[in-house]
Order: C-alpha cells, then structure tokens, then sequence
C-alpha cells in the first residue's frame, strides 16, 4: 500500500488524470476516460485548477497558430503545468 494513494474503484489519481488532460483536451479520449476524470474533477480543487488552466492556454495557442504549435511552447506549457502543481503541493 502506498500512503497518500487510497485506490478507490473508478477513481483516477491526479497524476493520471493530469496526464489525461491533454489527450482529454486534444479529444483523444474514450467516453469512458473522460467521465473519470470529469468525476475526479469533480472532487479535486488542485486539478480543476490544472485543468482550467491548460484549457485558457489551449485556446490561446489554437488562436495564435491554427497550423502547428511550436515545440518550445508546449514545452514551456509542460513546465508551467509541473511549477502549478508544485505550488499546490502535488
Ligand atoms: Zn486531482
């Protein structure tokens, strides 16, 4: 058993749903995925604010560059993710 890590049936941990997000954002996700992280959203403040996040940024990006998204910049996007879920204490 891993403490911090209560394994509830259904339920992912933040970890996976962080990493989830940007496939859940890009819609490469099945329904089923989906509703597992909208239902740990539902419960965890620090992904929300993850989420919200990545999606305000998602926008910007599509707006600014319709075609292609630098590498740079979804690097810094990884980043910027990782300092978030610091300061949350993650
Ligand atoms: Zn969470």
């Amino acid at each position: 058993m891993m403490p911090g890590r209560a394994h509830v049936p259904g339920f992912v941990n933040c970890d996976e749903t962080i990493e989830r997000l940007y496939y859940y954002l890009d819609g490469e996700l099945t329904e089923e995925r989906r509703v597992e992280i909208v239902r740990h959203l539902d419960m965890c403040g620090p992904c929300v604010g993850a989420f919200g996040f990545e999606a305000e940024l998602r926008k910007v990006i599509a707006n600014l560059c319709k075609d292609h998204v630098p590498d740079a910049l979804l690097d810094r996007v990884a980043h910027a993710l990782q300092d978030e879920r610091v300061r949350q204490g993650n």
